[in-house]
């Protein structure tokens, strides 16, 4: 059976610039995969170009359909979430109604706020407040929120913990792994912080100016010597 998602030799950039030199990666369904690598190195150009961003060379597969090129709407209908890097909430609405409208273009159902309050509590407390005036670290959860309003098969996060204090970082990665537990949502996550991605990835790959330079299992990438010294700290 083939993956969930399967890119295969993609290269894509910006303009005349290119950014992705030959990418290839799988995330089968329910598997939690991390990108790591440094600043600049393409992470985020690898999410938009799945997300259809940007229109890239090579193939790229959603459960099977080739969406390479494709509209964005279209990779979305598939159960594809894209939670970009900062915040993109909408301000002058209250977090229930980015919630709602996160529900918009859901495969099925109506919107659970329940849930989302349960995974979230932080939100439930603050359900009528507009999300312009949430925290930084709250804004970040509420996005994340919203793109699990969509119950999406495949979540494509950039940077989850980005300006989050440590305590908010670790609460984040508890939720993630609980919605990766009990709803089987397959993840794809670009990640500064190694240390706590690799800790419930099943699978990693580095990728340095473009290029994918290490790939593995997250206990062989963790175990990697150059990856411990570069990414890790020890
Ligand atoms: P970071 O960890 O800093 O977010 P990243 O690995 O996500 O880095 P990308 O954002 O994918 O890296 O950027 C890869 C390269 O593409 C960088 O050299 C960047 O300057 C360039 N780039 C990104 N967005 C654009 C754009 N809109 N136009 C032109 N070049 C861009």
């Amino acid at each position: 059976m083939s993956a969930l998602l399967e890119v295969e030799g993609v290269h894509a950039g910006y303009g005349p610039v290119n950014v992705l030199e030959d990418i290839s990666l799988e995330v089968g369904e329910g598997q939690t995969v991390a990108l790591l690598g440094a600043n600049g190195a393409g992470k985020t150009t690898t999410l938009r170009a799945i997300s259809g961003m940007l229109k890239p060379r090579g193939r790229i597969r959603i459960a099977g359909h080739d969406v390479t090129g494709r509209a964005t709407e279209r990779i979305v209908k598939l159960g594809v979430a894209h939670v970009p890097e900062g915040r993109g909430t909408f301000a002058p609405l209250t977090v229930e109604e980015n919630l709602r409208l996160g529900a918009y273009a859901r495969r099925n159902g109506g919107p659970d706020l329940e849930r989302a309050f349960t995974l979230f509590p932080r939100l439930g407390e603050r359900r009528h407040q507009r999300a312009g005036t949430l925290s930084g670290g709250e804004q970040q959860m509420l996005a994340i929120a919203r793109a699990l309003m969509l119950q999406p098969r495949l979540m494509l996060l950039d940077e989850p913990s980005l300006g989050l204090a440590p305590n908010l970082t670790r609460e984040l990665f508890k939720v993630l792994r609980q919605v990766k537990e009990d709803e089987g949502t397959a993840m794809l996550v670009v990640e500064q912080n190694a240390n706590l991605v690799l800790e419930f990835a099943d699978a990693a790959h580095v990728l340095e100016t473009g290029r994918i330079v290490l790939s593995g299992t997250a206990d062989e990438v963790s175990a990697d010597e150059s990856m411990r010294k570069a990414y890790l700290g020890y």
